[in-house]
């Protein structure tokens, strides 16, 4: 019989790594930390343990798997090694296979694999990470936990591009949708402040940070989602541009010497707020010099915030034809937990669906707050704090359990 002790959590990109050891009835977070710079003789490993911060370099030759052994020699000095009886891996895309957490085998490793060609950014870090912990925990069960599971819910009318349908068929390109355990975290903490059972509930959740997707949810589950077949779609980000018009592309190839890969790094990496701005790719900088002055610095500043708040207020307003109801909107994210600007702006462009901000308490509901912006009686808006390693934790405990 498998007991949930301590999951350590594990979400791996392709040069750092993050972790987390936590206990996943009460989600209490006991060690966590980042290995960064992976790849390159700057690696580090930082590490929080009990209030306590530590930063190491990593020695050669300065992969994953080196970060792993170097975060299992500290679990061990602090005692922690035995208390852990699984580890969790967020893993981005599942594709139309996965849509529940799943145990890890040499089956499943094969389909994270083939399913690369749909991320190959993320997919084979993924697996980097897995490989890495199951060498260095050779005895525990491992689980993935994907990106897109929570989506998979999307009806075909959602899910389909207006393309010839053999490509969906045979190239499987549809509407995927990420940021999936996020939204379900936060579905269901909202059904929690609203005391109403989470299969009665609608809403529809931005989830705000460097990316940033909205998600409707009906009666508990994903209808739609703005991001598509690849994160980039939808509304603009810190980086990426979000929907543009397909035409662009040719523009940029065709009269501009563009190649793919020049198109692929200005809109994955060089738009969104950083492009626009032409400053930073973060919110707080951008607000800081759009309120500072009035030179033309703080006026592009401005305009890439006008331009994100807008597209946010356009994407929830389109999800209403996703759903029959709307309990209440829900902000989370670095920017939709933080940002009480970018609330208020986005709020503004909303009175249509009834909502009418609480100035004070948007003020107020920040840093980890969670709560209702609107006012009484408006339509409520909640503000609740995203936590993707807990859901991470709590799923691979729930999955052991059942299977055990
Ligand atoms: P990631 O998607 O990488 O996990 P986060 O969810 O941490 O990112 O979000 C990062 C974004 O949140 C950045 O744009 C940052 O500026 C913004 N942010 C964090 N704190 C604040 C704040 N107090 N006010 C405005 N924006 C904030």
């Amino acid at each position: 019989m498998f007991t949930a002790k301590n999951v350590l959590v594990i979400n791996c990109g392709s040069s750092s790594l993050k972790f987390s050891l936590i206990e996943p009835n009460s989600g209490k977070t006991l060690v966590n930390g980042l290995a960064e710079r992976l790849m390159t003789e700057q690696a580090s490993i930082t590490i929080n343990n009990a209030n306590e911060k530590n930063n190491l370099m990593l020695a050669a030759p300065f992969d994953h798997k080196i970060a792993i052994e170097q975060l299992v020699q500290i679990l061990t000095e602090a005692n922690l090694i035995s208390q852990i009886s699984a580890v969790g891996h967020r893993v981005v895309h599942g594709g139309e296979e996965y849509s529940q957490p799943t145990l890890i085998n040499d089956d499943v490793k094969q389909t994270i694999t083939n399913l690369s060609k749909l991320a190959p950014l993320h997919n084979p870090a993924n697996l980097v990470g897995i490989e890495a912990a199951q060498q260095a925990f050779t005895t525990l069960p491992q689980v993935a936990i994907f990106d897109t599971a929570f989506h998979q819910t999307m009806p075909e009318k959602a899910f389909m591009y207006a393309l010839p349908y053999e490509l969906y068929q045979q190239e499987s390109i549809r509407k995927y949708g990420f940021h999936g355990t996020s939204h379900f975290f936060v579905s269901q903490q909202a059904a929690t402040l609203l005391s109403k059972p989470i299969n009665q509930c609608s809403f529809i959740s931005a989830h705000l940070g460097n990316g940033c997707s909205i998600t409707a949810v009906k009666n508990g589950e994903s209808v739609d989602s703005s991001m598509g077949f690849t994160p980039l779609e939808g509304i603009m980000m810190g980086t990426r541009s979000g929907s543009i018009d397909p035409g662009i592309i040719f523009y940029l190839v065709e009269q501009l010497n563009y190649s793919l890969s020049d198109v692929n790094q200005l809109l994955n990496k060089k738009s969104g707020l950083l492009g626009l701005s032409q400053l930073s790719n973060d919110c707080r900088t951008l607000e800081q010099t759009a309120l500072a002055s009035n030179d033309s610095k703080s006026r592009l500043a401005k305009l890439a915030l006008d331009v994100f708040c807008y597209q946010i207020a356009k994407s929830i307003a389109s999800f209403s034809a996703s759903l029959t109801a709307l309990d209440c909107l829900i902000f989370t994210g670095g920017i939709g937990e933080n940002s009480s600007y970018v609330r208020e702006q986005v709020l503004a462009q909303l009175s249509l669906l009834n909502f009418v901000i609480d100035v004070e308490q948007n003020n107020t509901i920040r840093l980890g707050a969670s709560g209702n912006i609107c006012k009484e009686n408006s339509r409520p808006c909640l503000v609740v704090p995203t936590n993707e390693e807990w859901v991470i934790a709590e799923q691979t405990a729930s999955l052991l359990q059942k299977i055990s």
